[in-house]
């Protein structure tokens, strides 16, 4: 019964974009920064995103998707699975 008091970087991936907006709500955040604070890859995920968010904002005030390039990579690294060998 460890339910739902934990998150995963897949959910921060989600979670990001209220979170830097400041929308999200301060439970969901408090889970967010517990798990990015043993999360290093989050926290390069996090330094990326935002980069990303300050580019385009600069361009126009729509939201960005995050880039399934980076997304996927993140997943990947996180997983540490080699792909299938071919
Ligand atoms: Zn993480």
């Amino acid at each position: 019964m460890s339910g739902d008091s934990e998150i995963g970087c897949k959910e921060i991936a989600q979670l990001l974009g209220d979170y830097l907006d400041g929308t999200l709500p301060s439970q969901q955040a408090e889970l967010l920064e517990w798990h990015i604070e043993a999360c290093p890859p989050c926290v390069a995920f996090i330094n990326t995103y935002r980069g990303t968010i300050n580019a385009a904002r600069k361009l126009c005030e729509q939201e960005v998707p995050i880039p399934p390039e980076l997304k996927n990579r993140l997943i990947g690294f996180l997983k540490q699975q080699p792909p299938p060998p071919r």
